[in-house]
């Protein structure tokens, strides 16, 4: 695992409190990571002698070796999230990385279910982009759930890439929309339950909160069995 410095090459609000961040890197001058995988920042935290660790997934393609962007969300008083909403276009940063073994796997005769809830869309998306570019024969869903319209963000991007890529499905789904919505309305579990006949020839990758993870677990092993790797950002 390397330490890379790096420069806060572009910051973009996607909702109002989910955040993307384009790092380039600096020194060593380009990342090679296998999509899924995480780097790690090591921020102050009030009250505490010491830095403590927190790991951010990868958003872009393995492919962009320069730069590579982040989603996440802002937690009120939270040590990363807050250090990472601190920073500014221009500045300079170090992260380690990278890391971690929610990557996506060389099996291509697989069909892949993405699920995600929150930023857990981030190494997801990473992976879509790298099955895509590999493999644009086999079938792909993501199932991706968040709470309500204003925290909706990239979805002209899964439009545009589902029209690119007609294989790629994509249903964003909201647990609790404010009247008017006219899209898809409920759990990602509930998804999983009603749109997966069957598990045979799958490869499921699911990241978010524990609750949803657990779950969509339960609920693909009551159709049979198939591999499920998982990514928890934090216990519900
Ligand atoms: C492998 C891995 C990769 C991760 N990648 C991302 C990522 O790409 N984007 C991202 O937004 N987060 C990601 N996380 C979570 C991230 O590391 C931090 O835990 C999160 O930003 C909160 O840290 P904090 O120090 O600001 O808050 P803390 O003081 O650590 O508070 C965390 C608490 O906030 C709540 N919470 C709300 N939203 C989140 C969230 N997204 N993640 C964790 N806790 C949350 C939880 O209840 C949790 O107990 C990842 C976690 C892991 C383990």
């Amino acid at each position: 695992m390397n330490t890379f410095t790096a420069e806060v090459s572009r910051i973009q609000d996607l909702t109002h409190d989910v955040r993307a961040l384009e790092l380039r890197v600096l020194e060593p001058a380009s990342i090679t990571f296998k999509a899924g995988q995480f780097v790690s920042f090591e921020v102050p935290k009030e009250g505490q002698p010491r830095l403590v660790t927190r790991p951010y997934s990868i958003a872009s393609s393995p492919e962009q070796r320069d730069r590579i962007l982040l989603v996440l969300n802002l937690v009120q008083g939270g040590p990363g999230s807050s250090y990472l909403f601190s920073l500014r276009e221009g500045d300079q940063t170090s992260f380690k990385g990278p890391a971690g073994a929610f990557y996506l796997r060389d099996d291509e005769t697989k069909d892949l279910l993405f699920v995600a809830t929150g930023t857990g869309i981030a190494p997801i998306r990473s992976m879509i982009l790298a099955q895509l570019q590999r493999a644009p024969a086999r079938p792909v869903t993501l199932f991706w759930g968040l709470r309500s319209q204003r925290d909706l963000y990239w979805q002209d991007d899964l439009d545009a890439l589902s029209a690119a890529h007609p294989r790629f499905t994509a249903v964003t789904t909201l647990s609790r929309p404010e009247p008017g919505w006219r899209g898809v309305h409920g759990r990602v579990t509930t998804l999983v339950e009603g749109r997966i006949a069957s598990v045979s020839d799958l490869a499921v990758y699911l990241c978010g909160g524990s609750g949803m993870i657990k779950d969509v677990t339960a609920t693909l092993h009551a159709k049979g069995l198939c591999p499920i790797y998982r990514e928890k950002y934090y216990d519900e």
